[in-house]
């Protein structure tokens, strides 16, 4: 351990070694924050502190992942597998998952995601009959939202003056109405929204003391990562289990809040003191990542905002380059811009793909960034945008999935009800539907006694709606016994989703063919990889409640392969690269056209200016156009006043941007002749064969942030995945996901020998030989 602690400097040390009580470290960036808390965990393990006992909360899976790793690293992957590390909302769904009865959903509850919130939302204001240019949908889903993360139920929004008159106020005073049926509707249908994830934890620890008890006992120590951006809902989860033991550690930056949008308050760090009345509090003020020039001029942006704790952050790294201004002509000239100063960079100083970000305000603006590394060669990865999962043709086949493990689930229900067609109109569906709204029960319910609940319908019809039942009634009963990837292959076939899939020969059809086979093969895939963990019987819930909680930071393919990174400032947070392009820094982008009015708005867009820039380690540019192709034409746009507020002392300005050398920019980089970008020719590109499937990632994940290890090892005597007859100790291997690394120990035979490795980048792991895909190197 004291090798480990020799990694840190004294303030850092001190942060990790003391445990005596709650304790805050607020730092700039990239001064070690997230750092202490990876040693602090190792530290609390070192000390004697069961892993399983001890709680880390991080802002995205990917942030989890990492610090596991690292975590591994040092302590060994069965200690490091047994943390209970997560986003909020995954460590508090599988809390919710045990605890699911007492709150009145069942264990197997569905997640909604945004999307079968929004189509629930949509479907509620046709039923009412509201005009949905009032009641937009977007305005109405993030009411709801801010009110559950304000966690204000529907009764006590219902209850609430104030809300009322702010609703008559703003002419949609049927929103109480809405949110109390939409919330009906989901527990009826045995779903949670994302916002539920946290409301419905606040419930249970509320309403049920002996239950938080229980949590509050079992979690000895409590860390969590990026504090600033916690919501209220986060914020009383933590203080109700710590507020007792006070065995707590929070970590964050009031500079980098960024999250005021969707509820997050950065009160929650500055009041953390007074709620935990003799915290100690440490300030880390040398920055580990970037060189001078970086830091000073991050510095100098952000102290322009008047809302901040004052910090001393310094870098005793190399004064490195100034950090770069390049101005363009047009938005398409940018991307050319970027794409050739990527490909100089890499010509100076052997720089890796991977070593590159461009970073974004809006997902908007990377098609165009796309296409210009598209044409230069450049391999990319585009983090956020339309999920694997999201696609229309995987969304039908998980909807299938889900109904099978929560047959009430009602988006779930809709989407598969006729699809492939099987002769079921709207019609039909709407007086399911009602039916069900009347009776308040499921839409499942009145398909189980469409007699009942008196449902108007000729007997043709009765027939139709019989048969889908029993089909999903047979599914129901052989998920039973099948495995995940048994069922799906079974579903797709059943179901005829692989004859209407199939008969379609357009491009776009083979896609959604080659789609459906990826979910298969990652369906597989995850099976496989669970089963070398020693899941027996990898079923199809397991599945589910992995996919429904991916983000926007989960969906890149190839997290490893070398490639630039593509993705919004927002989803940057925490991150760190040695190059990083942070480009449209205009005014109506970045700030935002929607903040320019509200000083409080402005700051935070500067404070995300500030995350972007620290996220550089050696090369920072910033990148701005004069014309910009937006809302369909084409406008002149000015730079952004951030641009201002850095010191020009560390900036590295162009030479006059009407000079000459842009004219023959212009030239050289003119737009071809059709200037729209929605009549350019988007090229399609296949995916690459080196493609892994997000299920996959989905698994990989799932190793590395799974709370327990599976201790049931399945005695059957299949075939070892590969010829291992040679193994012993000190062997050098190769894993497929997990690459190179040392054999250290072998034990057991036959079908249960087991191999422990230590791998180079994840650290030690313990894996099942008949099923290890490894190869002696
Ligand atoms: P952010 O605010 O962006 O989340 P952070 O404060 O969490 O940043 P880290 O990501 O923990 O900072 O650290 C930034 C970089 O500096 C990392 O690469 C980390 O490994 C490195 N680093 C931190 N402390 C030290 C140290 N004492 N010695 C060497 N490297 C360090
Ligand atoms: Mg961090």
């Amino acid at each position: 351990m004291e090798e480990y602690l020799n990694k840190l400097n004294e303030s850092q040390r001190e942060a990790v070694e003391y445990n005596e009580g709650p304790s805050l470290v607020i730092a700039g960036a990239g001064s070690g924050k997230t750092r202490v808390l990876t040693y602090k965990i190792a530290y609390l393990v070192h000390l004697g502190l069961a892993p399983q006992s001890i709680l880390a909360l991080t802002f995205t899976n990917k942030a989890a992942r990492e610090m596991k790793e690292r975590i591994a690293a040092i302590t060994g992957d069965q200690t490091a597998r047994r943390l209970w590390m997560g986003t909020f909302h995954s460590i508090f769904s599988r809390i919710l998952r045990y605890e699911a009865e007492h709150i009145g959903y069942p264990s197997n509850f569905t997640i909604y995601d945004t999307t079968d919130s929004k189509s629930l939302l949509k479907a509620i204001i046709k039923e009412m009959q509201l005009d949905d240019k009032v009641y937009r949908l977007g305005m109405v889903q993030s009411r709801i939202s801010n009110a559950k993360n304000a966690l204000v139920t529907w009764k006590a929004y219902e209850q609430s003056k104030e809300l009322m008159q702010h609703d008559i106020d703003s002419k949609v005073p049927l929103l109480r109405e809405i949110y109390k049926r939409y919330q009906n509707r989901c527990q009826q249908a045995g779903a949670m929204d994302f916002d539920d994830l946290l409301l419905q934890t606040n419930i249970l620890f509320r309403d049920h003391p002996q239950v938080l008890e229980k949590y509050r006992s079992f979690f000895q120590f409590v860390l969590v990562d990026e504090y600033q951006d916690t919501n209220f809902a986060q914020h009383l989860i933590v203080q109700r289990l710590c507020e007792q033991h006070r065995r707590i550690c929070v970590v964050g930056d009031d500079a980098q809040s960024i999250y005021s949008f969707r509820g997050a308050n950065i009160d929650n760090i500055l009041q953390f003191k007074n709620q935990y009345p003799g915290c100690r509090i440490f300030k880390l003020e040398r920055n580990y990542r970037s060189t001078q020039n970086i830091v000073n001029a991050a510095n100098s942006l952000i102290h322009k905002n008047k809302e901040q704790i004052h910090k001393n952050v310094y870098s005793e790294k190399e004064e490195g380059s100034k950090v770069r201004i390049s101005a363009s002509y047009s938005d398409y000239e940018e991307g050319y811009a970027v794409a050739s100063a990527i490909n100089e960079l890499r010509l100076r100083k052997d720089y890796d793909y991977a070593d590159f970000a461009i970073l974004y305000r809006t997902n908007a603006q990377s098609r165009i960034l796309e296409e210009a590394l598209r044409k230069r060669g450049i391999p990319y990865k585009i983090y956020g945008g339309l999920s694997f999962y999201q696609r229309k043709e995987i969304k039908d086949i998980i909807s299938y999935l889900r109904l099978i493990v929560n047959p009430h689930d009602e988006e779930a229900f809709k989407r598969v009800i006729n699809y492939p067609s099987r002769g079921i109109g709207d019609t039909t569906v709407n007086k399911v539907i009602s039916a069900a709204t009347e009776n308040n029960v499921s839409l499942w319910t009145v398909l189980n006694a469409p007699i009942d609940y008196a449902l108007p319908i000729n007997s043709g019809t009765a027939k139709k709606l019989t048969d889908f039942r029993e089909m999903i009634e047979r599914f129901i009963e052989q998920n039973t016994r099948l495995s995940a990837e048994e069922m799906a292959a079974i579903v797709v076939k059943e179901s005829g989703i692989v004859s209407s899939l199939f008969q379609d020969r357009s491009v776009e059809g083979i896609s959604k063919q080659e789609n459906l086979q990826e979910l298969l093969k990652g369906i597989a895939e995850f099976c496989e990889l669970r089963r070398e963990e020693g899941v027996e019987q990898v079923s199809l819930a397991d599945f589910l409640s992995e996919v429904s909680l991916l983000t926007d930071q989960d969906n890149d393919k190839d997290e490893q392969a070398n490639k630039v990174t593509m993705m919004t400032v927002h989803a940057a947070k925490g991150l760190e690269f040695k190059n990083v392009f942070v480009v449209g820094l205009e005014e109506e982008l970045f700030p935002s056209s929607m903040s320019k009015d509200n000083p409080r708005a402005v700051e935070e867009e500067r404070r995300l200016f500030y995350v972007a820039i620290t996220r550089a380690e050696e090369n920072c540019v910033l990148t701005y156009a004069k014309s910009r192709f937006r809302n369909g034409q084409s406008a002149m746009c000015s730079p952004s006043r951030f641009l201002k507020d850095i010191d020009v002392r560390f900036l590295d300005v162009p030479a006059d941007s009407s000079a000459d050398t842009f004219a023959a920019a212009r030239e050289r980089f003119q737009r071809p002749a059709f200037t729209s970008p929605f009549q350019q020719p988007r090229v399609v590109e296949k995916e690459e064969p080196s493609f892994i499937s997000p299920v996959a990632q989905a698994l990989q994940r799932q190793r590395l942030t799974k709370v327990e290890t599976a201790t049931s090892i399945p005695a059957s005597s299949s075939a070892p995945a590969s010829d291992l007859s040679g193994l012993r100790v000190g062997a050098k291997v190769r894993h497929d996901r997990f690459g190179e690394g040392e054999v250290i120990a072998i034990e057991g035979d036959g079908g249960n020998a087991k191999a422990t490795v230590a791998f180079t980048h994840f650290g030690q792991k313990q894996l099942l030989l008949k099923f290890a895909r490894l190869t002696i190197i």
